[in-house]
């Protein structure tokens, strides 16, 4: 399967790709060749225990995905201005895993093209122009969508905010402005939907017109795997929707399933937004994405007379994918496997923290997990340097992990859905051994310089 020596990939891509397209441990780049289920392989055939690809949603090359998509592509791949079955039926099975109201798709590509649609839909039903966002969201790599991702705009090198964007703090109890050091956990969900009201007002107040759409993950990912404290979104919805905006929640990373207990993250608080907008998962590697909102809002986007062409949005190869991704998620009860062994993990979790000083807080739903690593548990004083460590460490023991949030301290599991308890375990276990190590060594000796496989950031 590998083409050429590992040296020799290492010398072209130097040579013709990107520079700043990033590799995973930069310094000692893993070359996969092959991956099922949970598993990745080398070109040494060495497995890698995944823990961080939620695109992988029901493992690595499904079979039955991989025939669904292999068998519609011998018949027919056009665009979907052609009459096909495949989009319709996905679009209705979509349609059902939702809330009553969003009963209208559009497909599109990658979790990129989606939100940057749904901004455009939230223009022109709203006829207003301001964004909020929160501070270390992710919303994809179109410029677009880099004006409102705060993780990229806000980088020393990034373009810096736009006028018609406005940033509300990440709703962390544990590490963010308003947490449970400094305040009540009873207060803190108003004090953050109290700073979106604001923003709101001040948009009103200052502008003359109202707002846009407000656009948050259900559950932060990029942010550092946070999870808004209850009613949350409920206050957030009411604040944006009476200052004219509509409300989106990006289900790129946490939807389909992943939470277990429903189909998607926004369900946790009982909300039901304007328009969610979903990826990544759906195609299990291959891109497809979509749109879902209501009717009235694809009807103010049809009476512009602007019709809406996508050359491979919706193609019969990409819904056949996706159409086989739901059918495995059903047929294999991933969910049901989501809560079994996302509440496993979670649980597995805790005793570790209470073993290891290092781990400040452990928070996630489902197979959606952070691990947010300090130097010192009382003053919640973030550690990257430590998290890079145990990073690099779990990837010299062929389990891959991953490094995000405002600090780049939280160690991020959100694995392919077939993952087992027997994993949880193994993942456990050496996270133990490493973190035992970790404490033995002072934080000097573990200066991210001296770390011989730094991590970097994801996107
Ligand atoms: N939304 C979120 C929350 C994401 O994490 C990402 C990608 N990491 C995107 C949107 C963009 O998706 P894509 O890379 O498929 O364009």
């Amino acid at each position: 399967m590998e083409q050429l020596p590992k040296d020799e990939t290492i010398a072209l891509r130097n040579k013709y790709i990107g520079k700043p397209c990033q590799l995973f441990f930069g310094q000692d780049p893993i070359k996969i060749v092959r991956a099922k289920g949970q598993y990745m392989y080398d070109e040494k055939d060495e497995a890698y225990l995944d823990c961080i690809n939620n695109v992988a949603h029901v493992g690595h090359c499904h079979s039955k995905v991989v025939e669904a998509g292999y068998e519609q592509m011998k018949l027919l791949s056009t665009n979907n201005r052609f009459l096909h079955d495949n989009i319709v039926i996905c679009a209705k099975r979509l349609v059902e895993t939702m809330p009553e109201k969003l009963n209208t798709c559009f497909f599109v590509n990658s979790g990129s093209e989606a939100n940057d649609l749904a901004i455009r839909l939230s223009q022109i039903h709203t006829g207003n122009k301001d964004i909020i966002t929160l501070e270390g969201a992710y919303h994809g790599h179109l410029t677009s969508m880099i004006d409102i991702s705060h993780y990229k705009f806000s980088l020393p090198g990034g373009i810096g905010q736009k006028d018609h964007v406005h940033v509300a703090s990440s709703p962390c109890t544990y590490r963010g402005k308003y947490n449970t050091l400094n305040h009540k956990l009873e207060d803190i969900c108003d004090l953050y939907t109290e700073e979106v009201r604001e923003i709101c007002e001040n948009i009103v107040n200052k502008k003359g017109t109202g707002v846009c759409a407000y656009i948050s993950e259900s559950m932060l990912c990029c942010g550092g795997q946070i999870i808004p404290p209850p009613n949350y979104f409920k206050k957030v919805y009411a604040h944006v929707r009476a200052h004219g905006g509509l409300c989106i929640a990006d289900e790129v990373q946490v939807g389909f399933g992943r939470v277990g207990t429903h189909w998607w993250a926004f369900q946790l608080q009982d909300v039901v937004p304007d328009i969610v907008t979903i990826g990544k998962p759906m195609g299990n590697g291959h891109p497809v994405a979509a749109v879902i909102t209501t009717a009235d809002i694809a009807e103010s986007f049809r009476k512009t007379g602007v019709s809406y062409f996508n050359t491979y949005g919706g193609n019969p190869v990409s819904c056949a994918i996706a159409n086989a991704v739901l059918d495995v998620i059903k047929e294999e009860d991933l969910m049901g496997n989501a809560i079994e062994v996302g509440n496993y993990l979670f649980q597995e979790c805790l005793k570790l923290k209470n073993r290891h000083s290092s781990i400040g807080d452990v928070r996630g739903v489902g197979l959606f997990l952070g691990l947010d690593i300090v130097k010192n548990r009382e003053k919640r004083t973030a550690d990257p340097e430590a998290a890079s460590f145990i990073v690099a460490q779990m990837k010299e023991k062929r389990i891959l992990l991953s490094v995000d949030g405002s600090k780049n301290n939280v160690i991020k599991m959100k694995p392919p859905m077939v993952f087992s308890k027997a994993n949880v375990d193994e993942v456990v276990s050496m996270l133990d051994r490493i973190l035992e190590q970790l404490e033995q060594t002072s934080p000097l000796s573990r200066d991210t310089d001296k770390i011989p496989n730094g991590v970097e950031r994801k996107v």
